[in-house]
């Protein structure tokens, strides 16, 4: 058996019940393969059991009462995964299906994600079974407090600095920064996306989805392809897809059909946009509210049927592994060209062999959507500084960075045979760095 296959074993063995993470686990040490054969030294050092096992992972209670007074208990995560070349950085996720092998594969997907940025950022994430759809604000608030006074012992601007994912916005944010500071009497970066009288960067709030669009730019200019007269199916109607969404435009596509967990709205002479962020960031109500005011669209609701729609460009945002093997046939059968990950593995293993094999521009999460981590560590260089850059300045940096990562891809995937492929790509590029860092620290380092 090769290296890679005994480690395999190893991470099977010892993290059986938490498929997300064995899943994230075999897709990197996949691509590793020849990275492997080239470095005996890697192995020599064990850097591949290493780090595939959490530096550190945190469990806690999370008590809070709601607004009948009832006491409620949710459960805490913090997995600090690798900080060979920085501070963990990773965000945090409220969800019901949230439990350790979530976190763990989004963990893991972040060491290599974060050293792609080019920043000195190590990789971590954490959250809660804790659902936020449907509480009070002040419910929010209650539970976010009750989350921080475990979580602020773990963290800090130089040890692990978290941020927002599903569930985890603006308001969020808002509720845990205080915490922190009243707890802790400091002012000081330990949270991004932060508001902008408190610290937060312009730009921030839009990054992923921006990001995640300039990424896929890059990878259609390589086939002299652009966004100009495309369309476009984003998933999902949070964050991530509003601003993939908005950037769309700006490039000249059209998005046709957005969703969230209950269905799809699909409006053929494209989605406006107000109406989804009227819906979704003013009254946090459900997508079939749009058709309400665009009599023209549909409301389906079988949220996987999104992927049957005929489009262009497919930028999957909502969650992990919502196209499978049956959704990646239908894009490709329906001539979509790129697909770009603006969520954490929105894609089981077969949709991505089916997107391989049929040549599709294909760009991981771990690259496409990098976008939201790198313009947190442009919030940490602001905070550093106590001075606040233009939104001019920060876009321009975000789209150097996204132009950045995806040269990486290129050039590691050439040279290590698989010219294309934006997968190999990632992971050995940001694999490397990271490998390359552990063995300068040593293994108690
Ligand atoms: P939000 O909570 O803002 O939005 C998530 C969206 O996806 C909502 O529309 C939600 O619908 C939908 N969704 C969530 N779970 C499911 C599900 N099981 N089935 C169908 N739809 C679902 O989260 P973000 O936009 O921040 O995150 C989206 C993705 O992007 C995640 O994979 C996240 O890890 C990834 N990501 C986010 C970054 C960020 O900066 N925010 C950075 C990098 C990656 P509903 O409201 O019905 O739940």
């Amino acid at each position: 058996m090769s290296y890679v296959e005994d480690v395999l074993g190893i991470v099977e063995k010892r993290n059986a019940n938490e498929p997300e993470f064995l899943q994230a686990v075999k897709e990197v040490l996949d691509s590793l393969k020849p990275v492997i054969d080239k470095h005996p030294e890697f192995k020599n050092e064990g850097i591949l059991e290493r780090i595939v096992e959490p530096e550190r992972q945190i469990i806690f209670r999370v008590p809070w009462t709601d607004d009948q007074g009832n006491t409620q208990v949710n459960r805490g995560f913090r997995v600090e995964f690798n900080s060979a070349i920085g501070p963990y950085k990773g965000g945090l996720r409220f969800h019901p299906s949230v439990y350790l092998g979530i976190i763990k594969f989004l963990g893991f997907e972040q060491i290599f994600k974060n050293a792609l940025t080019g920043l000195p950022m190590g990789g971590g994430k954490g959250g809660s079974d804790f659902d936020p759809k449907g509480k009070s604000d002040r419910e929010v608030m209650r539970f976010c407090t009750s989350f921080m006074t475990e979580l602020f012992r773990h963290i800090g601007h130089n040890t692990d600095v978290p941020a927002g994912d599903i569930g985890v916005g603006a308001r969020e944010i808002g509720y845990l920064f205080g915490t922190y500071k009243k707890i802790k009497n400091e002012f000081t970066g330990v949270l991004t996306g932060k508001g902008l009288n408190w610290g937060g960067s312009l730009i921030r709030k839009e990054a992923t989805g921006y990001g995640c669009v300039y990424f896929t730019q890059e990878m259609l200019k390589t086939k002299g392809e652009d966004f100009k007269g495309k369309d476009v199916i984003v998933s999902g109607s949070g964050n991530v897809a509003i601003y993939a969404t908005e950037k769309v435009y700006e490039l000249g596509g059209k998005v046709i059909a957005m969703c969230d967990s209950n269905g799809y709205v699909h409006d053929p002479e494209g989605i406006d946009l107000n109406i989804v962020k009227d819906i979704k960031e003013v009254r946090r109500g459900r997508i079939k509210e749009y058709v309400e005011k665009r009599p023209n669209a549909k409301y389906n609701e079988n949220f996987s049927e999104i992927w049957k729609l005929k489009c262009d460009i497919a930028l999957p945002s909502a969650t992990q592994n919502e196209i499978d093997k049956a959704s990646a046939e239908a894009l490709v059968n329906n001539g979509c060209i790129a697909v770009g990950e603006g969520a954490n593995m929105p894609c089981t293993p077969e949709a991505v062999d089916v997107f391989l094999a049929n040549k599709i521009l294909y760009g991981p999460g771990k690259a496409a959507n990098a976008g939201g981590v790198s313009t947190s560590g442009l919030e940490m260089t602001q905070n550093s500084m106590r001075l606040a850059w233009t939104r001019e300045e920060v876009d321009q940096k975000l789209h150097q960075i996204m132009v950045n990562i995806h040269q990486s891809c290129v050039d590691a995937s050439n040279e290590y045979g698989t010219p294309g492929n934006y997968v190999n790509g990632a992971n050995i590029a940001g694999f490397l760095k990271v490998a390359n860092t552990m063995m300068d620290l040593g293994i108690y380092g």
